[in-house]
């Protein structure tokens, strides 16, 4: 198909992007999200880096809150750790030093027991735990497998169970502070249930937010509970960093698979994340496994893959984009995505008609599907059917056309909104030729609203070709 990727790109913010330069590069590269993780710098720096996404034509902004994740504090300067090493824990507010190491969380002293594991960062670090202080102010562990730790790298302590749900404190403050700067889509770390999802949801409309929120599923529980996760969510992201360590590594990828699976069919977004090009931090070019991998995740369905470290501190972040989207150019140009399925009795008529949309397009080809999509939710419902055409979703509002960037293969058009359904699809149509999207010999097809309904209801597909459109509306001046 035509040279552009449509499987959606999600790049980690940090020091290593945010220059507005730089970014200008990585949007033209081809990321379609800015990730921005509040775990790590500081807010200052996130409000000037959300500004500079913001100037970007429609880069959407989504603001990752960091939920009940254990973290180190500072650290003075980044410590190897090396096998055999006894590193002292502490809930103190310190700074680290050494082989002591302060982590955020007061409560973990006494919910980890001596025999228990500890992870840093990603699990790269393991420890056994070998004494807990009598006044559970801190615990003692030994390090079975070494690396560096530096400040503000995760913690893991499977099975150990936590006592803190998201939101927590901090994530409350990130929601204030993400509905501010106008964020187009909210993030939460550590979700386990449906009720945790829902909280969230209601922090954010208490602050008189309306952001759709991401789930990432990365705990034992979240896996237990994820249909209704998925069910109270608006996407969700497979956050492989710390689910690889919550469960084995070699369970990851048929949880991916699963995981993938039910979004789809739920008509939920989905993203794929952790070490996708992993290598790319320092090398500018990937491994073939690295390669494989992101293909694999377009291949099993999911909307988007997402950049960490490689767009966040990497060497090369402008060349890690382009990279994955070669890949994903790549693989959707020579393999059949996913069997499209039919959707089931009750779905809502958007469903109907996106799936009705994907069967005519085989018999159609049309240059595009154009769809008049108030809340994105029509878009998303012919991107779940992955069309083998463009969709181009005409919208009114800025933050509905960024916040659509998310959803697989659909592509927000600039025009200008208009009540008149007809005026609003001659516009798009003649923007369309303007960017070259559509010739005036092509056909295209159309998902909107009836004037015998109420606005804003999705309940027609057509079939027009556009030399008649522009014959029509030339007739109607
Ligand atoms: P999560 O579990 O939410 O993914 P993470 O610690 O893995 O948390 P990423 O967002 O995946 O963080 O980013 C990867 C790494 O890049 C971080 O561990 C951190 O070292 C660095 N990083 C990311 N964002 C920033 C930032 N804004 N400022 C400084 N460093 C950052
Ligand atoms: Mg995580
Ligand atoms: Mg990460």
């Amino acid at each position: 198909m035509d040279g552009y990727a449509r499987s959606k790109i999600v790049c980690t913010i940090g020091p290593a992007s945010r220059r507005p330069d730089i970014l200008r590069e990585m949007a033209s590269g081809g990321m379609d999200v800015a990730r921005v993780n509040l775990s790590h710098g500081s807010l200052d720096d996130h409000r000037n880096t959300i500004r500079a996404i913001k100037s970007l034509s429609t880069v959407a902004v989504l603001v990752d809150l960091p939920g009940p994740k254990i973290r180190l504090g500072e650290l003075k300067e980044p410590v190897q750790l090396r096998e055999g090493d006894a590193v002292k824990f502490t809930t103190e507010n310190i700074r680290g030093e050494g082989l002591t190491l302060p982590i955020n969380y007061a409560k973990l002293p006494a919910e980890v027991h001596p025999g228990g594991h500890i992870f840093i960062n990603d699990g790269l670090i393991e420890l056994d735990v070998i004494k807990v202080d009598g006044d559970f102010k801190g615990f003692e562990a030994k390090v079975v497998s070494g690396g560096e730790a530096s400040s503000n790298k995760g913690v893991n302590a499977p099975g150990a169970s936590l006592s803190i749900h998201p939101p927590t404190e901090q994530d409350l403050k990130g929601i204030e502070f993400g509905v501010q700067v106008g964020a187009d889509w909210f993030a939460a770390s550590f979700i386990r249930s449906k009720k945790d999802v829902e909280t969230v949801k209601d922090a954010i409309k208490a602050v008189d937010g309306d952001q759709p929120v991401i789930s990432k599923v990365e705990h034992g529980e979240a896996i237990t509970n994820i249909d209704e996760i998925i069910d109270s969510s608006d996407g969700v992201m497979v956050a492989r960093g710390d689910l690889g360590i919550e469960v084995p590594p070699w369970d990851i990828p048929l949880l991916q698979k699963k995981i993938i699976a039910k979004c789809y069919d739920a008509g939920k977004p989905v993203i794929v994340a952790t070490q996708m090009l992993e290598s790319m931090v320092e090398n500018p070019r990937p491994t073939r496994a690295e390669a494989s991998d992101v293909a694999n995740a377009i291949l099993d369905g999911a909307d988007a893959v997402m950049l960490s470290e490689e767009t966040a501190i990497g060497a090369h972040p402008v060349e890690a984009v382009r990279v994955m989207e070669s890949i994903s150019r790549v693989v959707e140009a020579g393999a059949t995505l996913r069997r499209t399925q039919r959707p089931r009795e009750g779905q809502p008529i958007p469903d109907i008609i996106g799936s009705l949309a994907s069967q005519a397009v085989e018999s159609v080809r049309p240059a595009a599907i154009f769809t008049v999509t108030r809340t994105g939710f029509t878009a998303l419902m012919v991107s779940k059917y992955r069309p083998s055409t463009r969709i181009l979703a005409v919208v009114r509002e800025a933050k509905i056309a960024r916040r659509i960037r998310l959803f697989w293969g659909v592509e927000p058009l600039d025009v200008q909104w208009s009540n008149d359904r007809d005026e609003l699809i001659i516009r798009a149509v003649n923007k369309a030729l303007r960017d070259g999207a559509v010739m005036e010999s092509d056909t295209i097809m159309v998902v909107s609203g009836s004037t015998l309904e109420a606005p804003g209801r999705t309940s027609t597909l057509e079939i027009l070709r556009v030399r008649d459109i522009l014959y029509h509306a030339g007739r109607k001046d």
